[in-house]
C-alpha cells in the first residue's frame, strides 16, 4: 500500500448562497491516478482552486504529506510539488512553445535572458516538449497552435513547475475539454503515461467515458459532496451515480 500524499478534510467553500464544496473528504496515496468526475456546477473546479491555492476555502483543511497548504500562495504549493492546468489552458499566446516551458523554468529571470539560458534547462525542457509530443512545434508560436497541443503545453508547464525530485501532484482541470476526438486520446494517454511514472495525477471530467482505461479510481462529486468513491466500473454500476449523474 502506498503512502497518502494528499488528504481534503471537511472542505467547504461557499459563494454568498451557492456551497460549491459542502464537506468534501478523500485521501489520495502516492502514485494514484484518481478521476474527480461530476456535471457542470458540481464543484470540480473549486475542488481544484482550494487545492492549487486560487481559491481560500470557508472551512476544511487541505494536506500535503502531511503539511496544511492552508495560507500557502500557488508558487510555493507548486515548489512543494503541487502544481494544477486549468479548464481553459494558460499558455502565452505571444512566445514559443519552448519558451513557455522556458519561462516556468525559469519564472525568476527576464525574457532578455533566453538566449543564455544554461544547457541543462534547454535539456529539461526539450525533454518536457517530447513528453507532451510537442517537438515539431517546438519553435512554433503557441498561438498557431491547436488548441490539443496547447493543452498539452499547459500541462508540460505544469511539470516544468515541479522540482524533478520528490512526491508531486498534478491536478488536471478537464485535461481533455474542448479537444477533437484524436486530441482527447492523445492527451488521456499522456495522462495515464504520467501516473505511470509516478506523479500522483487528480484530473477532472465530466464525462464518464473519459476514465476508463485512465483512472486507477473515480470521486463522484454532485452539487458540492462525493457521492461514490471506487474503480470505474464499479462507479459506473452504482445505483446512485447512475440515477443522479448518469441520468438512467
Ligand atoms: P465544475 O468545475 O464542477 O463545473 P465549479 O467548481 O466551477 O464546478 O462551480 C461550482 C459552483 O460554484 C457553481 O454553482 C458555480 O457557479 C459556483 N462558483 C464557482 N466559482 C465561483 C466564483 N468565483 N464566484 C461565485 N460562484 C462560483
Ligand atoms: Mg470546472
Amino acid at each position: 500500500m502506498n503512502t497518502t500524499v494528499l488528504q481534503v478534510r471537511g472542505l467547504a467553500k461557499h459563494f454568498g448562497g451557492v456551497r460549491a464544496l459542502d464537506g468534501v473528504d478523500f485521501d489520495v496515496p502516492a502514485g494514484q491516478c484518481v478521476a474527480l468526475i461530476g456535471p457542470n456546477g458540481a464543484g470540480k473546479s473549486t475542488c481544484f482552486a482550494c487545492l492549487a491555492g486560487q481559491q481560500v476555502p470557508t472551512s476544511g483543511d487541505v494536506l500535503w504529506q502531511g503539511q496544511s497548504l492552508l495560507g500557502k500562495p500557488p508558487a510555493e504549493r507548486q515548489r512543494l510539488g503541487v502544481a494544477r492546468t486549468f479548464q481553459v489552458a494558460q499558455t502565452f499566446e505571444a512566445l514559443t512553445v519552448l519558451q513557455n516551458i522556458q519561462l516556468v523554468l525559469r519564472s525568476d529571470q527576464l525574457l532578455a535572458w533566453w538566449d543564455r539560458l544554461d544547457r541543462r534547462q534547454s535539456e529539461r525542457a526539450l525533454q518536457l516538449v517530447a513528453q507532451a509530443g510537442l517537438q515539431a512545434q517546438a519553435h512554433a508560436s503557441v498561438a498557431d497552435l491547436p488548441y490539443g497541443a496547447k493543452k498539452r503545453l499547459e500541462l508540460a508547464m505544469a511539470l516544468a513547475g515541479l522540482s524533478a525530485t520528490g512526491p508531486s501532484l498534478l491536478l488536471l482541470d478537464e485535461p481533455a475539454a474542448g479537444l477533437a476526438l484524436a486530441e482527447r486520446a492523445d492527451m488521456m494517454a499522456l495522462v495515464r503515461q504520467l501516473a505511470t511514472q509516478g506523479v500522483t495525477v487528480l484530473y477532472t471530467e465530466h464525462n464518464m467515458d473519459a476514465v476508463f482505461g485512465v483512472a486507477d479510481r473515480v470521486l463522484v462529486l454532485i452539487q458540492g459532496r462525493l457521492v461514490a468513491d471506487g474503480k470505474p466500473e464499479a462507479v459506473a454500476q452504482d445505483p446512485q451515480v447512475r440515477e443522479r449523474y448518469l441520468g438512467f
